[in-house]
């Protein structure tokens, strides 16, 4: 880890587990994590937390880091949990020492039978600390059973006697929601470690952050009620807890949470969709705060308008529609610089894919969807409209009167004032017909651009 500053004002990081692709609900815990650092000039630190070796993949792993790099997002440094087992095995010594993390042996049948009591004599359903009161010769039989400990983590939610606990409140000032307080009496002693000998992701989480000098965890709103345990468990290893911000998650249309496993909305088919980053990273911050939602051209813009605590406390609808609309309105801004390369790998190039682009972006959602108009410029009209019968005869006229070259952006007006002049024809009933037999379509960019860019001979190549 020397690549961290551990003199930089602020670290955050981003811990998502491999286990799948991520997509814009991830992207916004990011996003919140990366604007935060950029506006304090701190740190970001990409850290996969891949200890479950099971669900975690390289393959997802590198993914997601292809998938933040896209959105704009580069990491300060990369850390992956499944390489740092020693330092969490050291702090899950440390605290068996200290008595702070014990073993239990109870099975899920037990603790949930345990429960039940504990519900019917109205007692709060947290667990009951009766693995403390086992002697080393009940552990020594449990084991000669063949079974395995879990082992829980302490709450410091009592005096003296830890089955007499009390009401324990933990503070903190949420960097988005204000301040916060949970009573540590009414949680249970997390399970830090499996019987398998797993790590949950309390302790490899907090060990990291502590190690890895994080100052601010920023993330989903669903992890609020780990944070009391999580301030404890700092304290428990010495060290001061980070501050913490819980955003509000997105969900889809129809309310339900997104999940890595539905590819749908991931940033992978977002991007192969078309979608710019630019449109994905400003609905995802904007969308569910004060802040009305707009398309960003770049992350300086969305930095200027970002604060940790515009969030709102709700969960907020992500609407892939809306999306599109941010599309269209930042594609609408693209110069050709910005697509030129872009441009040149569909095959649109050379002298005239400037005026092109310009003639085409306000006609377009994506910027893959002037490859059509390209090809409706150098190859053949689509076939989508078709000529009104009683409209061949006009544009046969019309085309007769077409200028000779050289055609310039004044040429479809003086074209077009002939037609009138010569026809009657105005309006509508004039523009329509040579529309659909320059182009094949009742709709799309400004001829006036468009008929240079087709040109004298491409052009009378489509007289019906
Ligand atoms: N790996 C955890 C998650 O994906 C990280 C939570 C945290 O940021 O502390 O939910």
């Amino acid at each position: 880890m020397s690549e961290i500053d551990k003199d930089s004002p602020v670290t955050v990081r981003f811990a998502p587990s491999p286990t799948g692709h991520i997509h814009i609900g991830n992207a916004r815990t990011a996003l919140f994590n990366w604007l935060y650092a950029q506006k304090k000039g701190g740190a970001f630190v990409l850290r996969f937390d891949d200890t479950d070796a099971t669900r975690s993949t390289v393959e997802f792993a590198e993914a997601i880091e292809e998938d933040l790099r896209w959105l704009g997002i580069d990491p300060d440094s990369i850390a992956w949990q499944s390489r740092r087992f020693d330092a969490y095995d050291a702090a899950a010594e440390r605290l068996k020492s200290a008595g702070l993390l014990y073993p239990c042996y109870e099975s899920g049948e037990e603790l949930e039978r345990r429960r039940k009591l504990r519900l019917a004599r109205r007692l709060p359903p947290v667990y009951g600390r009766e693995a403390l009161r086992l002697t080393a010769r009940d552990k020594a039989e449990f084991e000669a059973q063949g079974r395995r400990p879990h082992w829980r983590f302490r709450l410091p939610n009592y005096a003296e006697d830890p089955f007499e606990t009390r009401r324990t409140e933990i503070h903190w000032d949420d960097l988005v929601r204000g301040p916060q307080t949970v009573d540590l009496a009414s949680m249970s002693d997390p399970v830090l470690i499996r019987e398998d000998g797993t790590y949950l992701y309390t302790l490899p989480s907090v060990v990291d952050d502590i190690e890895m000098a994080v100052t601010h965890i920023i993330r989903g709103d669903d992890h609020v009620t780990n944070t009391g345990a999580q301030i404890a468990l700092f304290h428990a290893l010495e060290s001061e807890a980070p501050d913490f911000g819980h955003h509000n998650l997105l969900t889809t249309s129809t309310g339900e949470g997104l999940s890595k496993r539905s590819n749908a909305l991931s940033i992978g088919s977002l991007r192969s969709d078309g979608y710019e980053p630019m449109s994905i990273n400003s609905l995802a911050v904007l969308i569910g705060t004060s802040q009305s939602v707009s398309a960003m051209p770049a992350m300086g813009a969305l930095l200027e308008v970002f604060r940790p605590d515009m969030a709102s406390k709700s969960a907020a609808k992500f609407d892939p529609a809306e999306l599109t609309g941010l599309n269209r309105s930042l594609v609408h801004q693209l110069t050709f610089e910005q697509v030129r390369a872009r441009l040149a790998d569909m095959g649109i190039a050379g002298g005239r894919a400037e005026a092109f682009w310009m003639a085409v972006r306000n006609n377009i959602d994506f910027v893959k969807d002037a490859a059509r108009w390209w090809r409706v410029v150098e190859v053949e009209p689509e076939d989508e409209a078709k000529l009104d019968p009683e409209d061949r005869e006009f544009v046969r006229e019309a085309f007769a009167l077409l200028p000779p070259d050289p055609w310039d952006g004044d040429t479809w007006a003086n074209w077009t004032g002939a037609v009138k002049a010569a026809t009657g024809r105005k309006g509508r009933a004039l523009f329509m017909p040579l529309r659909i037999a320059l182009t094949g379509v009742r709709s799309g960019p400004e001829l006036a651009d468009l008929l240079p860019l087709i040109g004298r001979a491409r052009t009378m190549a489509r007289q019906p």
